[in-house]
């Protein structure tokens, strides 16, 4: 199927020298729901505005519903795009009523017509019974649901939602995105998410693409991005990790904690993540792990994490709440799950070797 939204190659730079999206090729099917997730100033909302057309691009296309908007001498201006935005602040006309500001975004419609499109989305997103209010007499939730609404309303094919959540508390924003996303998949409306946050990013969308420094490191499932992270970026940006050195041989690992396989296969000095949940304590008599102590204990609630030093190194470790192990407690340490090797192992290699930073 022909994609709805192709980007190719898409680069802008605000000042020379420092681009803020320095090369990004991505395409969203019909009815895929596609997150950008990056740390801030990584390019996510500049990449967001080239797609809209409230940006020019320095280099690249952008190409909507089987039209180009960008590139090749072209450029559609935002409101010939057919696209429809939601932002953090909802951006709601606050002297409007919520039907007056879904029937704003109908403004080509003729007005017996505007009414009634805008009083069937607002029964969509459930909101009918607020529609003579004015948006400051909603709560922050009610809010983001009419701006999509107002989103929505014309029937594009695209959504572009900017950090749409993250104005919201966190129980709001959990249900807030679940009704968001069912209503984008009742639709079959595609939506691009720009986000920081990961968990967000892995709950809301069908596929994601991380995003570093204007570029885009890696594309997948949330299942693949998180379980099979191209670099230690990716890794630590996804969630907790342990970076480990190790020596690869093909589909196993020599590593500190013992033998380890890999989920991909690997050679030479590598640097592996291994997930706080793919580890396990064992009593220190146990005859599998290596042994170690345990240096801290937090407890979550629904879980726990320990810290745990063993073979020299500290290992984060996610537990059962049931997990009986206290600070100074003498343990042995098992790798349960297949490692990822995500690059070159910098500790084992010559100086002067350029290696990807840990953090950012
Ligand atoms: P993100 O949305 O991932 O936080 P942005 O796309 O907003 O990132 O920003 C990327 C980079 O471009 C940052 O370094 C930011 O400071 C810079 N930038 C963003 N918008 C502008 C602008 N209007 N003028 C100059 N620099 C900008
Ligand atoms: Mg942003």
């Amino acid at each position: 199927m022909k994609p709805v939204l192709r980007v190719q190659d898409l680069a802008k730079a605000y000042r020379p020298g420092g681009p803020a999206v320095a090369g990004v090729s991505f395409a969203v099917a019909p009815g895929e729901i596609f997150a950008l997730l990056g740390p801030s100033g990584s390019g996510k909302t500049t990449t967001l505005r080239l797609i809209a057309g409230f940006e020019r691009p320095d280099r690249g296309e952008v190409w909507i519903a089987g039209r180009q908007a960008s590139g090749g001498g072209r450029f559609l201006p935002p409101e010939e795009r057919g696209v429809g935005y939601v932002f953090q602040d909802h951006a709601l006309f606050p002297h409007l009523t919520v039907l007056e500001n879904v029937m704003f975004g109908l403004h080509r419609r003729p007005p017996r017509r505007r009414r009634a499109r805008a009083l069937e989305v607002l029964d969509l997103v459930g909101l009918t019974v607020f529609k003579d209010r004015r948006p400051d007499e909603l709560s922050g939730g009610q809010q983001q649901r009419v701006a999509l609404a107002r989103a929505i309303a014309p029937g594009p094919p695209l959504v572009l939602l900017d950090e749409a959540f993250s104005s919201l508390d966190a129980g709001l924003r959990e249900v807030t995105r679940a009704e968001v996303r069912a209503l984008l998949k009742a639709t079959g409306t595609s939506a691009v998410l720009v986000t920081h946050d990961q968990e967000e990013a892995l709950s809301f969308a069908d596929r994601l693409g991380v995003m570093r420094a204007g570029r885009l490191v890696q594309v997948g499932t949330p299942e693949e991005v998180y379980h099979l992270p191209a670099t230690p970026f990716v890794a630590r940006f996804l969630g907790h990790t342990n970076l480990v050195p190790a020596r690869a041989h093909g589909d196993w690992a020599e590593t500190p904690l013992g033998r380890v396989p890999l989920a991909r296969p690997a050679e030479g000095a590598v640097r592996l993540s291994i997930r706080p949940e793919h580890l396990e304590l064992l009593p220190p008599q146990a005859a599998e792990g290596v042994p170690g102590r345990v240096r801290s204990r937090a407890f979550k609630g629904h879980d726990l994490t320990l810290e745990v030093e063993a073979a020299g190194r500290r290992y984060r470790v996610q537990a059962d709440y049931r997990s009986r192990f206290f600070p100074g407690d003498p343990v042995r340490v098992r790798v349960r799950e297949p490692a990822v090797a995500v690059g070159r192992n910098a500790e084992a290699e010559p100086p002067g070797v350029k290696r990807e930073r840990a953090a950012d």
